[in-house]
């Protein structure tokens, strides 16, 4: 059957009183692009594989549309175990899916949990068995555990979500992904998300999806235009410090920063100078115990400091409102993590900036970010042009 039209207004969705109070409160005026294509699919119960710019409003996109599906069914009353299951690649993106989808489920009395590694096995397995949760959001790993443990069974599952959808398929994740979509009833409707969807991916999305509506708006692994892209050409790597010392103050200015490098021990080193030069500044890496890290994201999330080093652990998903700026110390490993990275600011319309440093080191990346400059419509620095050729 043909895609049903997209809706321009959130009232044309036919959610009920409960779900549009939400939106209101949530500060939604009008559905974003993805929104308004999406939503109107996910409520016919076809499978979907959404591609969007960061920041442009996914993670709505597939809640909204869950909470009808999970209303819906019969079984509701009967039974144990989620509906709806949302999985995600880490653990920070799984919380804050876990509030998002809360602040929604609210209306109807539905009950999330988040299951994630680093935290006690034990306290997740009492809470799913102590209670019904009719919405799970998890990273697969753990969920594998969960399942292992019995502390919930996946039978009433059939509303499954991948969230940054490629990632889910990327090496150290796809045979977790996979294991726990096939124990998901087939009939299932599988909605899967992402700015960025490689074609090699595609035939392993087509696997766990049937028949599915691709909805892209703009153009796959695009950078957000809403973000001003700086490319920084230097000759040398301790010339990175220098430039980051001196706009640095500007910087914590304008609001938040997130400085990404490649590895996690040039994490804690450069948090270590950036706090000894006088900016407060916190560290985020995988190498951290979960306590940690979920301290350190909670105190920036509050603005206790505007600085945040991190590893590609915060590359994906997170939305923090008052990031301003974005800085590559060291270049992305691929123009995909590039966009996740940079997609940290630039959010639900707003403006941001991203520099990313690059020396000749670095070099093997300068034809990609060219580009993928050129495709957001950035001006492209000479520098970067030889340094590319
Ligand atoms: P994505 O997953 O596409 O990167 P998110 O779902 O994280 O984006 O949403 C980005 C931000 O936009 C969030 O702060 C979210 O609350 C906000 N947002 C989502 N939908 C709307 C909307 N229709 N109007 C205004 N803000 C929205
Ligand atoms: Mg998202």
């Amino acid at each position: 059957s043909e895609p049903p039209a997209p809706c321009v207004s959130f009232a044309h969705f036919g959610f009920d009183q409960d779900v549009m109070g939400t939106i209101i409160k949530a500060g939604y005026t009008e559905p974003s692009a993805i929104q308004k294509q999406a939503i109107p699919v996910a409520l016919q119960g076809r499978d979907i594989i959404g591609v969007a710019k960061t920041g442009s409003g996914k993670t709505a996109a597939f809640v909204l549309p869950m909470l009808v599906h999970i209303m819906d069914q019969q079984e509701l009353a009967y039974g144990d175990g989620p509906i709806g299951l949302i999985m995600a690649p880490t653990r920070e993106l799984v919380g804050q899916i876990y509030a998002e989808t809360k602040k929604f489920a609210k209306a109807y009395g539905l009950k999330v949990a988040a299951v994630y590694g680093g935290a006690s096995k034990m306290a997740q397995f009492k809470q799913l068995r102590s209670s019904t949760v009719e919405i799970l959001v998890a990273t697969p790993g753990r969920l594998i555990d969960m399942i292992k443990m019995k502390a919930t069974n996946l039978k009433r599952v059939s509303y499954l979500v991948l969230d940054e959808a490629d990632r889910m398929f990327d090496l150290g994740f796809e045979p977790q992904v996979r294991s726990v979509c096939d124990n998901v009833r087939p009939d299932r409707q599988a909605l899967l998300f992402s700015a960025t969807f490689p074609r090699k991916v595609e035939y392993l999305a087509r696997e766990v999806t049937e028949n599915p509506i691709r909805i892209s708006v703009g153009t796959t692994g695009q950078a957000n235009e809403d973000i001003t892209q700086v490319i920084v050409v230097l000759d040398d790597e301790m010339l990175k410090w220098d430039w980051l010392m001196r706009r640095l103050p500007g910087f914590c200015a304008e609001g938040s920063i997130i400085i990404f490098v490649s590895r996690k021990g040039a994490v804690d080193i450069l948090a270590q100078n950036i706090s000894e030069s006088g900016f407060p500044c916190g560290a985020l890496h995988g190498d951290l115990m979960q306590y940690e890290r979920d301290k350190v994201l909670r105190d920036f999330r509050a603005n206790k400091y505007p600085i945040l080093v991190a590893t590609d652990v915060a590359a994906r998903g997170l939305d923090i409102k008052s990031v301003k700026n974005v800085v590559n110390y060291d270049v992305a490993r691929d123009i995909d993590s590039h966009v996740h990275r940079i997609g940290r600011t630039g959010r639900a319309g707003e403006k941001g900036t991203a520099y990313t440093l690059i020396t000749r080191k670095e070099e093997r990346f300068a034809a990609d970010l060219v580009r993928n400059l050129e495709s957001s419509g950035q001006p492209v620095p000479s520098e970067l042009m030889d340094l590319a050729m």
